[in-house]
């Protein structure tokens, strides 16, 4: 069964390592590709929105503590914009490390439940379980279910994968790749091999 809410299984490995752009537009395929199309913090996925205006790159350590790293590409997350903008220029536990299914749990009224004290901390300074995040995410959960039982057609376009893939293998990184394999394993080439899952 597919979970619209469920934080992934495994920490995340990074995939990409494009080098040497010096913008955060030209990091964003990369990223959009690196964490699946959501939010790494809160889940909210590209599919639910018009994505222009929702998602943004965040610095894992923030650009005010290191401003060197404002475009190494190991630094940059994908996040929206309420969780961009609840972390501003805190140093927050490493979402890759925590933000994993072990840790963080969503219950079916929507509340996340963590078992780990990073992932606490991280449900605290980013305020996930606000009242009104939490409402939002009952309803996702609940509207899911049942467009999963009544109306599988409508089900699939929430939970899909955005139809503007980005083709990394066309993109030229100005100082080149250091993981050149992860562009064989983006969602684009996985619809270009047929294997990519009808929803996730
Ligand atoms: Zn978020």
């Amino acid at each position: 069964m597919v979970r619209p809410l469920n934080y992934p299984l495994e920490p995340h490995i990074r995939r990409h390592g494009p080098q040497g752009y010096t913008s955060h537009t030209s990091c964003q395929p990369w990223l959009r590709d690196e964490f699946a199309f959501r939010c790494i913090y809160c889940l909210t996925r590209e599919q639910w929105f018009i994505k222009e205006g929702i998602f943004q790159t965040d610095h894992f350590v923030p650009q005010s503590i290191s401003p060197e790293d404002r475009l190494n590409y190991d630094n940059l997350l994908y996040a929206c914009v309420r969780c961009n903008e609840a972390k501003k220029n805190l140093l927050v536990p490493d979402p890759c490390e925590v933000a994993i299914h072990a840790y963080l749990h969503v219950d079916a009224d929507g509340v996340i439940y963590a078992a780990h004290s990073n992932a606490e901390r991280l449900i605290e300074i980013l305020r996930l379980n606000s009242r009104s995040l939490v409402r939002y995410r009952r309803q996702i959960i609940k509207t899911m279910r049942l467009l999963e039982n009544h109306n599988h057609a409508l089900f699939v376009e929430w939970m899909k994968y955005p139809d503007d893939l980005p083709d990394l293998a066309r993109l030229r990184p100005p100082f080149g790749n250091t993981r050149p394999t992860g562009i064989w394993q983006s969602y684009f080439a996985q619809r270009e091999h047929g294997e990519l899952p009808e929803t996730y």
